[in-house]
């Protein structure tokens, strides 16, 4: 059986490292706001490549402590705007809802999945603070009409990093490109912790340190509080687990773009939609999305041949019940994906042999 993603065989990768490291932890009798921390946080933001990296407890309170940050330094308010993509994984909009502010959804481009740049002026108001774009499936969602947009009307523009560790635009991360971005070592993602794990990244000191005071009860000194703020900290046995994977990160990324490669150059099949790629740098592939207007037989068809795969997502955000308001609205593209989306294996341990297993198997399909 291929399994969609072998978290076991991901950790047997660097199990003795990572067994030495938990011991180290353990026998340290220090367990939160240590040197593990601190020396995960420096070696990322080194690796991001911006000057401040703050560990927080997971990926959606790194974007609700960006923006709740904001919020507090008096750069947005309640009822401010946010513009995130219609077709993102329910957490960039939690994040803004939870904060008071208004997610503005914004249809994605059916060729790269990721918000569609012409479609983001319409949707800019005097209420809008902050492009929130998302690298969703690795795939990076910058570029040049993004930035503009944000210059123009003074927008922040912020990252949701969760699924793209390692991608790069031009000679850049994702993680830098912006004001601050979010990021989620949740266990599935390419740099996967051991548990819930998150990190804030961000070259403004001022936001650094709002974020880092806010995640710590809203005190910078002990006993003193400036802000209501909230407990949500990395704790040193995920930092130090996360600071052995981090050195395995672009090795492993690689071996995911070596499966892609392969789903690219031989799958062929008249009713599945391959992703688009123009640049290899640019895309981490977290996820292998594929179209099909079959995707229901398709996934019932591989699951009988042993091969799992999974829908990211099947239900779009503006459909839930937690947002009923928006249910009425028409996101055309953005449900479309939904209804097509079928994602295929992909990780750093998964074989050539299970990928062209896979391969042959969905060119076999009638
Ligand atoms: C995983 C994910 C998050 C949330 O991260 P958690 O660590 O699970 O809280 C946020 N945004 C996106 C796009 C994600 O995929």
């Amino acid at each position: 059986m291929i399994k969609f993603l072998d978290l076991q065989k991901v950790t047997q990768l660097h199990i003795d490292e990572i067994n030495e490291a938990i011991q180290r932890v353990i026998n340290s009798g220090w367990y939160l706001q240590g040197k593990e921390v601190q020396t995960f946080e420096e070696q990322y933001a080194a690796y991001i490549g911006t000057r401040h990296c703050i560990g927080v407890g997971n990926g959606l309170d790194a974007l609700r402590l960006i923006l709740r940050a904001y919020i507090e330094l008096g750069i947005m308010k309640e009822g401010d705007e946010i513009i995130v993509p219609a077709n993102t994984y329910i957490a960039s909009i939690l994040a803004i809802s939870d904060n008071n502010l208004k997610p503005v959804l914004v249809e994605p481009d059916i060729e790269t999945l990721q918000i569609d740049p012409s479609k983001i002026e319409n949707a800019i108001t005097d209420k809008t603070k902050a492009i929130m774009i998302v690298h969703l499936y690795g795939r990076c969602a910058y570029n040049e009409s993004v930035a503009n947009l944000c210059k123009q009307y003074g927008l922040k523009l912020i990252e949701d990093n969760a699924q793209a560790h390692g991608c790069q635009y031009k000679n850049k991360r994702t993680g830098s490109l912006g004001d601050a971005a979010g990021h989620s070592f949740y266990p599935g993602k390419n740099l996967g912790a051991l548990g819930d794990a998150g990190a804030v990244t961000t070259n403004d000191l001022t936001l650094a340190d709002c974020v880092r005071t806010l995640a710590n009860y809203g005190s910078s000194r002990k006993y003193i509080f400036t802000y209501q703020g909230f407990n949500s900290r990395l704790d040193e046995i995920q930092a130090a687990v996360l600071s052995i994977k981090l050195r395995y990160l672009d090795e492993e990324n690689q071996k995911r773009k070596g499966i892609a490669k392969l789903y690219l150059e031989n799958i062929r099949h008249h009713d599945i939609v391959l992703p688009i790629v123009d640049n290899w740098d640019s895309n981490v592939f977290h996820i292998f999305p594929t179209l099909t207007t079959q995707r229901d037989k398709l996934q019932k068809y591989l699951s009988d041949q042993d091969i799992r795969t999974l829908i990211h997502y099947p239900i779009p955000p503006h459909k839930q019940t937690c947002y009923t308001a928006w249910n009425e609205l028409s996101f055309p593209i953005t449900e479309k994906i939904h209804e097509q989306e079928l994602s295929l294996p992909i990780s750093a341990v998964m074989n050539k042999n299970q990928a062209t297993k896979i391969t042959e198997t969905i060119n076999r399909w009638k």
